[in-house]
């Protein structure tokens, strides 16, 4: 059975050295994608065999970054650390099918062979053991690397859905080691050992892997196993079409969380960075599932482009449940350790949520429509909105809360008496919406002063108003 035909298994397979970047959450969610809109498994696998630079903490910033985005992954996530055994079970397998040996050349020796290489003139020192065709009876019984059988001669040829057919000269891999010395397995063995017992049909990853590819593919065909399809996407790159760096911006997922951007705005907007369906750019989820494939991602580095996304997000906002709405909201100002929300603050909150989601691009714009909701009295009003309290708009605010006492609390019945104290004070609705927002929510930019007295009440309506009023 080829690859391709099995059910499909992806995976995102992070180093734990540091947060999760922001190319990293693309790479998790293109995994994601491919595997949810196929009904197959995103597996998660944490390559921490580095244990100098790998951390728990780090593994708990990327996992809680997934997280935030929204990409679960089946099963647990798996220590590619503790399967150290099983990597050098393999190694010794090759030795057994002839496709690896035993090297024991010292490091002087492989520097010895290098330096006459160089003097030689060669233009690349691929080291060539001497141990190569050695008959393993004849092994010393001395240290040892476990090194591949490269091929020689010829070419490698990865068949990768995104970059093409990609040759690489057979003449330009060493055979590279497994099996180092003192029995761990390297990098190149892990990952591949990984990819297979995990049942991989798929990789997809940065394309910084390309070049391993090819050294991968040759641990396949050393143990007879399918090669997964290859999709090696282009990296991210900053607006400027340079790499991406801080210097452009946040790159670590967790920062856009703490900035406010809505996790499924984020999603969407970093689906498009580098994969197209049409002319789509607001979609949810669900469709970016059925629609996502290998076919759509573009073969040059994609650009954050921060108007799009911040647009991208809005549109989110705007489309969002309200009850799901205020509760990634409270979640964000956990991640952005701000003030949480009293009861009374989150019952308003919820009650303005209509009013106030629209045209907001993140949270704390959100937050900053909402202001009104928020506060107690006395309201203090920024110094834009206090310019509109002068004597004459008082006096108005004071003819007008009599007006407010009875009767019931709709636009409808609040519109046509508004609009008759406007006119007795032979001011138009404009003039008198400047001299309410002050005094309803101490702000220039408000939702509509009937959307703010709807939410906060008849009660607090004429308190604030007679507050202002003096
Ligand atoms: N651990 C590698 C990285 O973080 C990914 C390896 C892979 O996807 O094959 O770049």
């Amino acid at each position: 059975m080829s690859a391709a035909a099995k059910p499909v298994v992806t995976r995102f397979a992070p180093s734990p050295t540091g947060y999760l970047h922001i190319g990293g959450g693309r790479t998790a969610l293109f995994n994601w994608l491919y595997a949810r809109g196929r009904g197959g498994k995103f597996l998660l696998r944490i390559e921490d065999t580095d244990r100098e630079r790998s951390t728990p903490e780090a593994t708990e910033a990327i996992l809680q970054g997934l997280r935030w985005l929204g990409l679960d992954w089946d099963g647990e996530a798996v220590s590619q650390f503790e399967r150290k055994d099983r990597h050098a079970e393999v190694a010794h397998q090759m030795l057994g099918r002839g496709t690896a040996y035993k090297c024991f050349s010292t490091q002087e020796e492989i520097a010895a062979y290098r330096a006459a290489q160089e003097a030689a003139g060669a233009s690349y020192a691929v080291f060539q053991s001497p141990w190569r065709d050695v008959a393993p009876a004849d092994y010393p019984d001395l240290p040892y690397v476990i090194r591949m059988k490269a091929p020689r001669d010829g070419e490698t040829v990865i068949d990768d859905q995104v970059q093409g057919r990609v040759v690489i000269q057979n003449a330009t891999l060493d055979d590279m080691i497994v099996l180092r010395s003192d029995g761990t397995p390297t990098y190149m063995l892990a990952v591949v050992v990984d990819d297979h017992d995990m049942g991989v049909t798929h990789v997809i990853r940065g394309d910084d892997h390309l070049n391993n590819a090819a050294r991968q593919q040759m641990v396949y065909d050393a143990m007879g196993w399918d090669i997964p399809v290859w999709a090696h996407i282009p990296l991210i790159h900053g607006p400027d079409g340079k790499k991406l760096s801080k210097r452009h911006g946040a790159t670590a997922v967790g920062d856009y969380q703490a900035q406010g951007y809505p996790a499924a705005g984020m999603r969407n907007y970093l689906t498009r960075l580098g994969w197209a369906h049409g002319n789509d750019e607001f979609f949810t989820s669900a469709q970016a599932m059925e629609w996502f494939d290998l076919g759509g991602i573009g073969r040059s580095p994609a650009r954050l482009d921060f108007k799009k996304l911040e647009n991208i997000c809005g549109q989110h906002i705007a489309a969002a449940d309200d009850a799901a709405l205020l509760h990634e909201l409270e979640a964000y100002l956990v991640a952005a350790h701000r003030d949480l929300l009293t009861d009374a603050q989150r019952d308003l909150l919820s009650r303005a949520m209509y009013c106030v989601k629209d045209r907001a691009k993140t949270f704390p714009e959100l937050l900053e429509k909402a202001h009104f909701a928020l506060i107690s009295r006395p309201v203090v009003a920024d110094e834009a909105a206090a310019a509109a309290l002068d004597t004459v708009s008082r006096g108005i605010l004071k003819s007008l809360t009599p007006r407010l006492q009875t009767g019931s609390w709709t636009k409808e019945t609040l519109e046509p008496i508004l609009t008759e104290i406007a006119a007795a004070h032979g001011i138009g609705f404009g003039k008198l919406a400047a001299p309410l927002r002050a005094a309803l929510a101490g702000r220039t930019a408000t939702p509509s002063v009937y959307d703010m007295m709807l939410v906060i009440g008849r009660d607090e309506t004429i308190a604030r108003l007679e507050d202002a009023a003096g």
